[in-house]
């Protein structure tokens, strides 16, 4: 049995949010959710928050050294020991070089990368009907716009690293949430990365 230490991508959209958790719980990993752990910030407007609610609203980054020592401590946590699932950390490659600078350090290191793959147009749709429903401040059309293209310029090359160490498993994200849930479980499965 590999040990799940996973990182699901995805461009803004694609579900991977909603597919983290659900293969997180099943796999008994904690999810580490950077965007979300932003989110609960600015909502009970901590220092972390008020600092980082404007970046988040334009759709830029937060700086990297905040963001990765964010992801440090969150995966020193006892419950992350076995295992966990980072949703939107690493997102462009200083953040790669700093997550595996800490995870060799613990002589350890991602064993699986999900990438969701749906197309521009899908996730825009999606990400209308998101704005819609929750009213997110970031989810307005001149922030979307920055994030995708983020997604594109910077996010996308992490993957062409996590290519070429042969753990990236490409999912098909268009589908039923059950059906895009059991595409990723198999292909973690055949990683030896099971429950
Ligand atoms: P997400 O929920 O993953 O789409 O993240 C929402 C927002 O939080 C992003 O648009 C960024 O402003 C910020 N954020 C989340 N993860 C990161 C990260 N790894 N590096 C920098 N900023 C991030």
């Amino acid at each position: 049995m590999t040990a799940a230490r996973l990182l699901i991508v995805g461009p803004q959209g694609s579900g991977k949010g909603t597919q983290g958790v659900r293969i997180a719980e099943a796999l008994g990993i904690p999810t580490v959710s950077t965007g979300d752990v932003f989110r609960a910030n600015v909502k009970e407007g901590t220092e972390l928050g008020q600092q980082v609610k404007a970046i988040i609203d334009a759709g830029d980054l937060v700086p990297d050294e905040l963001t990765s020592a964010i992801v440090r401590g969150r995966l020193e946590q006892a419950d992350a020991a076995g295992g966990f699932l980072l949703d939107g950390y690493p997102r462009n490659l200083a953040q790669v070089r700093d997550l595996d600078g800490f995870l060799q350090g613990r002589g350890e290191e991602l064993t699986a990368v999900i990438e969701l793959v749906v197309p521009r147009e899908e996730s825009i749709a999606r990400l209308s009907k998101r704005a819609a429903e929750q009213g997110r401040d970031d989810d307005n059309e001149e922030s979307i716009a920055k994030r995708l293209s983020i997604y594109e310029n910077e996010t996308a090359p992490i993957l062409d690293v996590f290519r070429e160490r042969g753990i990236v498993d490409q999912i098909d994200g268009v589908g039923s949430l059950d059906e895009i849930t059991e595409r990723i479980t198999a292909a973690l499965t055949a990683r030896g990365i099971t429950a």
